[in-house]
């Protein structure tokens, strides 16, 4: 009989894991707390080094690849007086340099069209079963979900996000921290926006404490908007679906150039989620303890000022799969493949958690920075925000 691996979250990094464990040979079951797997989100970026992997898994054929959009480009502006201060040419410039295209997609397309893989690959997937507690016990892993069921396994993964219940198994280091950042995300049909607001670009706008982002989604259908500024929100700081007025956010502005203001009143709602991390992952004990690892935002939560919070868990799934498929315990022992999953990991985490952090200050920038940061792109196009 093949080993088998629990997997706690039906995010992507946890359908991703699924996935990866039955492409390696191993049985997988996968716990979700939610009873289905929410619409809940907007856009997401994938660079080529996640759609790169996405392909392999054959998941850019069928229904995701009409839902994907490849941006033609990206667009840097000033948020305070509309300047262009850079340009990167995506679409067929960036995957023929890379082999692979970047591609933007909503969350749920993404979401559904991994559920279906991993189901299809043969994963069993539990909805509505809170993972309570973890126990490693010999050659076993044991949990227990709220429903009072115990379940063992050969090695558990704990891709249950930012706030993690399971991280504790791991590492005990406290909560998540809010970062003083709230990320309003607004989505729109093309079609019912003015003409020069629909756009089949990536487009930044960088001002003083605040930026927004807008891109393609759905097949060009419809234009994502996500505006991060400085503040607080009141209520659960974990709630990924605040309501959000267009009036607090546009009182949150500052002073921002019209193009800024006319694409934040075009959005017919905005909802909000306040932005928590961690500091970036210090070692690989960090990610790997015996027979749990984690992965995804429950290892290393990202700020998305590089848009590589679900590309992460994706490569994280990826390397998952490499040492799982050597791994049984008779050759290679699986504490000793997660292991290996832990170091390959932990630092290339830690280098885009730092700056996804470092982007963040770059992007709000003020005074001499902001003044440096503009005279930099000039010269140097977008590549500032990318190192
Ligand atoms: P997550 O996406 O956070 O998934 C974690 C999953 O684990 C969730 O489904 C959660 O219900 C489940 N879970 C948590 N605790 C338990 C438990 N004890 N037992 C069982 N299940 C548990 N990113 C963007 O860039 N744009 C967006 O619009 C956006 N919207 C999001 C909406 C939601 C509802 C969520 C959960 C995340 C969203 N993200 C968004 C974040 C993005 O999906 C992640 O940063 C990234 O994909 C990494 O995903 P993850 O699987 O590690 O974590």
């Amino acid at each position: 009989m093949s080993e088998e691996l629990l997997v706690i979250g039906g995010g992507i990094g946890g359908l991703a894991a699924a996935l990866a464990a039955r492409r390696a040979g191993w049985e997988a079951r996968l716990f979700e707390q939610a009873e289905t797997f929410s619409e809940v989100g907007a856009g997401i970026q994938l660079g080529p080094n996640v759609t790169r992997i996405l392909r392999e898994w054959e998941l850019l054929q069928g229904g995701l690849a009409r839902q994907v959009v490849a941006p033609p480009r990206l667009r840097v502006r000033d948020g305070s007086d509309g300047d262009e201060l850079g340009v990167l040419e995506l679409g067929d410039t960036i995957a023929r340099r890379y082999g692979a295209p970047y591609l933007t997609v909503h969350r749920a397309d993404l979401q559904s069209a991994l559920l279906a893989a991993a189901q299809e690959a043969g994963t069993r997937i539990h909805p509505g079963s809170r993972a309570e507690a973890v126990e490693q016990a010999g050659k076993v892993v044991q949990l227990r979900t709220t429903r009072g069921k115990l379940v063992e396994g050969d090695a558990l993964v704990a891709a249950d996000g930012v706030w993690s219940q399971l991280r504790a198994a791991v590492v005990t280091d406290g909560g998540p921290q809010p970062t003083g950042h709230l990320a309003y995300r607004g989505l729109a049909r093309q079609q019912d926006l003015p003409a020069a607001l629909r756009s089949d670009e990536v487009t930044v706008w960088l001002a003083p404490r605040m930026h927004l982002v807008t891109y393609p989604l759905r097949g060009g259908e419809w234009l994502n908007a996500v505006c991060v500024v400085q503040g607080t929100q009141p209520g659960d700081p974990r709630d990924w679906d605040h309501a959000a007025s267009q009036a607090q956010l546009e009182a949150s502005l500052g002073p921002v150039c019209g193009e800024v203001r006319e694409r934040v009143a075009a959005m017919p709602t905005w909802r909000l989620w306040v932005l928590h991390d961690r500091p970036p992952v210090a070692s690989p004990e960090a990610m790997a303890r015996g027979r749990v690892a984690l992965l995804g935002d429950a290892a290393h939560p990202m700020r998305p000022y590089l848009a590589q919070g679900a590309g992460m868990a994706i490569e994280d799934a990826r390397e998952l799969q490499r040492v799982l498929s050597v791994a049984d315990d008779r050759t290679v022992e699986v504490t000793t493949a997660l292991r290996r999953y832990a170091l390959n990991r932990w630092e290339r985490v830690a280098r885009v958690q730092g700056r996804s952090q470092r982007n963040g200050t770059i992007f709000h920038a003020t005074g001499p920075l902001r003044m440096a940061r503009n005279a930099a792109m000039a010269v140097g196009g977008t590549r500032l925000l990318d190192q």
